[in-house]
């Protein structure tokens, strides 16, 4: 289990501390753990001149996981878009050939006050976006802008998705729908849309590979009005790269906080960059007060993922719900008067639920 850890910047290096922590617990209990720490994004600026240092990209490809922070700062604001640290991040998604991101929307019980949404309306949300990252609007051509047959100025963009394209994130939206309560929603507009039309035909076409899964499409107007109406309506959504990014940010802000919500990204053979959907905080940096649940949640996610190890993820979230339980919040979390604790306070809660839950049990070739 070789993990690169990729901490960034602004709050990155606390809430991966954090999260490195409970690495180092699982391997004194056995797991075959390896890490290793590599700059990224404004520190790998600061380190090689570049958001992704060659090294870091070579640690990356042989590691079987990364767990990244976040990145951005105003210190680099000013940079060239190509050493802007946020190239660090599309780099290496690129470079990784990370296709499907998975974002779970789930709410704690414990948090069912900290959601905008009504506590009735939310309450038991578990839902999964599968998103395609590599393809749709925001990587076809021809893009830019010109002067049309009126002589105003316009820009335009191409919305593509081939059939392969489409046919390997369908698999992973109804994979993920597998593993959970085996429906599947597909958002597009084919109402309007070619690619749409395309996309459905397609999708279609996979689920007689899943006759288990129940397999629903949904027009994404349609979808996001849902989301806020009956979002405990869905299971999982698998959607393109465009409506997933619009979808995904409505869903988060159904669970709480952001600093809830881990992500995964994932190539074909498993491989995955496991990261916090939130940023680098700069407001917050350095203070200890970033909530570093979504970072060891992301954790989680690389065991269910990357190592097949549901048990071991089951564990982890089983501790951050008995750390939340125990009234644990940082200030994202917290009520208003409500005492905060700061982000090592919340990682010992986390440790000391994992350390009294059951021991993980090895398999075959683990010591
Ligand atoms: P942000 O997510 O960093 O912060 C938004 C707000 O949420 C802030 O008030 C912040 O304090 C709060 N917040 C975020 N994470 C938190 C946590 N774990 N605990 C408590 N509070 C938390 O978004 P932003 O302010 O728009 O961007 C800041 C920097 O992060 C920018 O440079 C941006 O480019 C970068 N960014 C990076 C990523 C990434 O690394 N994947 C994603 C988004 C933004």
């Amino acid at each position: 289990m070789k993990i690169a850890l990729l901490p960034g910047d602004g709050i990155g290096p606390e809430i991966v501390a954090e999260a490195t922590r409970v690495l180092d617990a699982l391997r004194s209990e056995g797991l075959p753990i390896e890490t290793e720490t590599a700059p990224i994004g404004g520190s790998g600026f600061d380190a090689a001149h570049h958001p992704l240092p060659d090294a870091t990209l070579a640690l990356a490809r042989v590691a079987d996981a990364v767990l990244l922070g976040a990145v951005g700062g105003p210190a680099y604001d000013g940079l060239p878009r190509e050493l802007r640290p946020e190239q660090g991040i599309l780099g290496i998604r690129k470079a990784l050939g990370l296709f499907a991101n998975l974002r779970p929307a789930l709410l704690y019980p414990e948090l069912a006050d900290a959601s905008t949404l009504k506590a009735e309306v939310v309450a038991g949300l578990d839902v999964v976006i599968v998103r395609e990252l590599t393809g749709d609007i925001y990587f076809g051509s021809p893009r830019g802008r010109r002067t049309n047959e009126h002589g105003d100025e316009e820009g335009f963009d191409t919305m593509r998705y081939s059939v392969p394209e489409i046919e390997r994130i369908a698999k992973v939206g109804f994979e993920t729908a597998r593993r959970r309560s085996h429906r599947l929603t597909s958002v597009d507009k084919a109402n309007v849309l070619d690619t749409s039309i395309l996309w459905r035909e397609v999708v279609t076409r996979v689920a007689r590979d899943y006759p288990d899964v129940a397999l629903a499409h949904m027009y994404v107007d349609n979808a996001a009005m849902q989301l806020v109406r009956n979002p405990r309506s869905f299971d999982t959504i698998v959607t393109g790269n465009l409506f997933g990014d619009i979808l995904s940010d409505e869903a988060s802000m159904l669970a709480g906080s952001i600093g809830m919500l881990p992500s995964a990204s994932l190539d074909a053979n498993g491989k995955g960059l496991y990261e916090p959907i939130h940023g680098s905080a700069p407001d917050i940096a350095g203070r200890g007060v970033a909530n570093p649940l979504a970072t060891i949640l992301s954790v989680a996610m690389m065991f269910r993922h990357t190592f097949a190890r549901d048990d071991v993820a089951a564990r982890i979230e089983a501790a951050v719900r008995a750390a939340l339980a125990r009234g644990l919040r940082t200030a994202d979390l917290a009520a208003p008067g409500e005492a905060a604790v700061g982000t090592r306070a919340l990682g010992d809660a986390v440790m000391s639920a994992l350390r009294s839950g059951n021991a993980i049990a090895m398999k075959d070739g683990e010591s």
